[in-house]
């Protein structure tokens, strides 16, 4: 190696932290599962890490390059060993910590070690941004997706920042083709659904593997109700006239109702709280006995201010459409 490559090669070491001494657990951290939206959906996709790799791994539209797919491969081959997001992830802040994310010149949002295992250190004061009219938005899980595999790709040996960043976004893009989001914003209702499809690429694909993933976000929480889909997710057996749990799902379609035959139908949620309700179809994989298809309603109850604006949600609740 002539100094040049030496130059070029030390310079693109320190971009994101990669091997630096003195990662030890600082005083201004605070590890995974607090904090607000934005840390939460960074836990969210450290917990579904290898299932969202696996989606790009699994589909050519993912693009990804031979040298690409063999790191992918790894890092979710390798997620047990990483340890569980609530100890793995630290998030802590530069400004609370000047100097913790400052490498290379620039404020960094995410720094760890060259190992699996280490510790990964995450910049809470770039999680958050406010947009031109004040409101401030949360960093997004595709976007933490594309951070970690970026981070994780440093534990198995990769050193190029350039590069990490264009597999992560590879991810990240892939993920957001992968998935129906249903934003509230156009009632000026803070919430927004995300239902990201298992592998496969349609609810006819051959296999389809897994089951939807649907998750409903407010300003500063996560509703994950992919167990409550799931355990709805059941197929008719005529051989046994039993249901049985079926084998993957995809839930599509997604759409606000706006009939108020529905929402009356609800009852009266009481004083400072309303409803809202989503509609989505589904097709449930059976087996030997074929696909079933169906629906689901999907029923917020939310949290009101004394001006009537949406602070929240209170509670998510699934129940089946029976056609
Ligand atoms: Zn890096």
């Amino acid at each position: 190696m002539n100094t040049m490559q030496k130059k070029l090669y030390l310079g693109m070491l320190v971009l994101c932290g990669v091997g630096m001494a003195g990662t030890a657990p600082s005083m201004g951290g605070s590890s995974g599962g607090g904090g607000g939206l934005a840390e939460k959906n960074f836990v969210m996709a450290h917990q579904n890490i290898a299932n969202y790799a696996s989606i790009c791994l699994a589909s050519a539209a993912c693009r990804l390059t031979t040298d690409q797919t063999t790191l992918l491969d790894k890092i979710v081959r390798q997620m047990p060993g990483e340890g569980r997001a609530e100890v793995q992830l630290v998030f802590d802040s530069e400004k609370a910590n000047p100097g913790m994310f400052y490498l290379d010149g620039a404020v960094r949002v995410a720094k760890t070690g060259g190992k699996v295992g280490d510790t990964i250190y995450v910049n809470r004061d770039m999680l958050y941004t406010k947009d031109a009219s004040g409101v401030t938005n949360a960093m997004t899980l595709p976007t933490a997706v594309a951070i970690l595999v970026h981070e994780l790709g440093h534990h198995h040996g990769a050193t190029d920042h350039t590069a990490l960043d264009a597999l992560g976004g590879k991810v990240e893009a892939y993920l957001g083709q992968h998935s129906q989001v249903l934003d509230g914003w156009l009632w000026d209702v803070p919430i927004r659904v995300t239902a990201i499809y298992p592998v496969g690429n349609s609810p006819k694909a051959t296999p389809l593997k897994g089951f939807t993933q649907v998750i409903f976000s407010d300003t500063d929480s996560l509703f994950d109700i992919t167990p409550q889909i799931e355990a709805l997710d059941v197929c008719y057996e005529q051989r046994t006239d039993t249901f049985v749990p079926a084998q993957a799902s995809f839930v599509y379609n997604m759409a606000w109702e706006q009939h108020s035959y529905y929402l009356n139908h609800l009852g009266d949620p009481g004083p400072g709280f309303k409803y809202m309700r989503v509609n989505a179809d589904k097709v449930a994989t059976c087996g030997a006995n074929g696909d079933t298809i169906g629906g689901y309603w999907i029923d917020l109850l939310l949290r009101l201010a004394p001006d009537g604006a949406v602070l929240g949600i209170e509670k998510v609740f699934v129940e089946k459409q029976v056609f």
